[in-house]
């Protein structure tokens, strides 16, 4: 488990952000719009996370509970990261939106989004 320091960005560039975190913690989810969104999930806290350019060009979409801020560029339509329902105090990252990303290099757990209450609980196991 190492944690490094990666700069993203949105398609077209206009969201830039940078992100400490470790790429063994990637997890995928096959809720309603993690399945396709295609997203990559790699959650950290806040003071992790910094957002360089593209405050003005994201825009959010909400649905169900309201409590995750799926946010996206407005030009381009990519969603580089964020405000996930499971951890609504910290930011979720698409690992798919770093700089350079090995995709064949990552082993990314399962996470059962369309039992998120079970999965949440324990109930139903993360693989
Ligand atoms: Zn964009």
């Amino acid at each position: 488990m190492t944690s490094k320091t990666y700069e993203g960005a949105c398609h077209c560039g206009r969201v830039r952000f940078r992100v400490t975190a470790d790429l063994d913690s990637v997890t995928i989810c096959n809720c309603s719009v993690c399945t396709k969104k295609g997203i990559l999930h790699l959650i950290v806290a806040p003071e992790q996370f910094e957002l360089i350019s593209g405050r003005d060009d994201l825009a959010t979409y909400t649905f169900n509970t309201g409590v995750a801020k799926h946010t996206f560029c407005k030009v381009c339509g990519i969603h580089p990261f964020y405000v996930p329902r499971s951890d609504p105090d910290k930011i979720d990252v698409n690992a798919r939106c770093l700089d350079g990303i090995d995709l064949g290099a990552l082993k990314p757990k399962f996470f059962d989004g369309q039992h998120w209450e079970q999965a949440m609980s324990g109930t139903v196991p993360w693989r």
